[in-house]
């Protein structure tokens, strides 16, 4: 009888006490049991903020093609091997270098006032001694087509002040609605006689920092330089210019750079079954000059490595591979994703997912997605799991990223890390980018949650992409 009861009893204490299996749990029973103990790295403390502080104290700024974006490369290629990770290794990508210089501006009448500006990235410079001239302020790029269309003069000889103001909204549409004035202004402005663009700040600072970005000419058209101007001396242009006419002096010295080339970093946690199938974690290594991009991207960079390490850590590796893709010049024009999309094609269809964080360093949320229907039951699952973290909530739709949407076409399976960004636009592309920002509990959280949701992803028995497009028509 006791030898009896002795050899039933661990059975019956499994029975008892183990979880309840329920034969229609989307995620297997160790994808779930591994998925958890990740989710939990999340409310202690992970490595996650020690990868932004080195990035940003021994790197610093990463503009593309800059000797700091050389550093990064051989630093994040440093990083994956001291982790262990395996193939490690720098694909090298072709990068329009620019450099800023001198930079300043100043109303000259009805008084002198200092403002304080950023050259955008991409933008030539003035002649020496600068550009003098009345400002015509316009509220948008759809403002200016109306004014030139009333009088072609409009703008002729004059500074363009793009003027509308960045909402604050802490789920940052008020930034996308104003890019286009920073992105296209000067190439919109130019063709009609402007000498030169000042847009107001496509960022929420009151601290008198001016947000740099990228802008773009036509190719072939004419090019005027371009800065960003605070929003603190933005708001003085406007009361100036309510009581009547304004002159501005605008003095850039940066310059266009021949091409050159950078390189995205990637260090791989091979898969215990499948290693050819390719789970991406991504950030993007390069970053603008004036900070020492902590939030963008240092913090996604941090997010994907730790999200590896944390996955490298475990005892029972993923089906497929994490690779870690430390993507090269997202800043001015999305040369590393590209890149990465081109290179990779091949494998693509062996990509079952690829995630980005590049949306700062506030709380996750949770996940944006696009792959087949067919994933949903196991994302919500592994969602539940994330929920301690304040990450649970799942999005559909969306390009997970800049640097992943390249791959969109080829119907991989794209997440976007979700996270509070309520502040990320106070800093972002502002000198004051810088490592004090980061919040390492909310980083701690977001490194956990892609861990966990990428884990899930990488160990599931099937890929779940979207049928691949057919390549669009190219335009004439
Ligand atoms: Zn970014």
């Amino acid at each position: 009888m006791t030898r009896l009861l002795r050899g039933i009893a661990p059975a019956l204490a499994f029975l008892l006490f183990a979880p309840a299996v329920r034969a229609d749990d989307p995620l297997p029973v160790e994808t779930r049991a591994a998925v958890a103990a990740l989710a939990r790295k999340g409310s202690a403390q992970t490595r996650a903020v020690e990868w932004v502080r080195r990035l940003t104290d021994e790197v610093g700024p990463r503009l593309a093609g800059s000797p700091g974006d050389r550093a990064a490369v051989a630093w994040g290629q440093a990083l994956l091997r001291e982790l262990g990770l395996a193939n490690v290794r720098a694909e090298e990508v072709p990068v329009k270098a620019w450099e800023r210089g001198v930079e300043t501006a100043e109303v000259v009448a009805p008084f002198r006032q200092r403002l304080v500006v950023a050259a955008l990235g991409g933008s030539v410079p003035t002649p020496e001694g600068g550009v003098a001239a009345p400002i015509a302020r316009m509220e948008s790029l759809e403002a200016l087509e109306e004014a030139v269309k009333a009088d072609p003069d409009a703008v002729r000889g004059k500074i363009v002040f793009f003027g509308r103001r960045t909402v604050k909204d802490p789920a940052g549409p008020g930034y996308g609605k104003n890019v286009p004035m920073r992105s296209s202004g000067p190439a919109k402005a130019a063709p009609h006689g402007a000498l030169a663009v000042i847009v107001r700040s496509v960022g929420t600072s009151t601290s008198r920092f001016a947000h740099t970005g990228s802008t773009n000419y036509e190719v072939g058209g004419p090019r005027i330089p371009a800065a960003a101007v605070s929003n603190t001396d933005a708001d003085l242009l406007e009361r100036l210019l309510a009581k009547g006419p304004v002159t501005v002096r605008l003095v850039l010295g940066c310059r266009p750079l021949p091409d050159t080339t950078s390189a995205n970093v990637i260090g791989e946690v091979p898969g215990r079954e499948r290693p050819d199938e390719v789970v991406v974690v991504s950030g993007h290594l390069d970053s603008w000059d004036l900070g020492t991009g902590a939030v963008d991207d240092g913090a996604g960079v941090a997010i994907a490595v730790e999200a590896a390490r944390l996955v490298a850590e475990l005892p029972r590796r993923p089906r497929r591979t994490i690779r870690v893709v430390l993507f090269a010049n997202e800043e001015s024009g999305l040369a590393g994703g590209k890149s990465y999309a081109e290179r990779h094609v091949a494998e693509l269809p062996k990509h079952a997912g690829a995630f980005e964080a590049d949306s700062g360093t506030g709380a996750p949320q949770g996940f944006s997605w696009n792959a087949a229907d067919t994933l949903e039951p196991a994302l919500a699952a592994v969602a539940k799991l994330l929920e301690p973290l304040g990450a649970g909530a799942l999005r559909k739709g969306g390009a997970g990223g800049a640097d992943i949407s390249p791959m969109l076409p080829s119907g991989v399976p794209l997440f976007g890390l979700r996270q509070d960004s309520a502040t990320y636009f106070d800093v972002h592309h502002t000198a004051d980018d810088t490592f004090d920002k980061i919040e390492p509990a909310s980083l701690d959280r977001a490194a956990a949650a892609v861990a966990a949701m990428a884990y899930a992803v990488a160990d599931l028995p099937e890929i779940h992409g979207r049928p691949a497009e057919a390549p669009a028509a190219k335009p004439r």
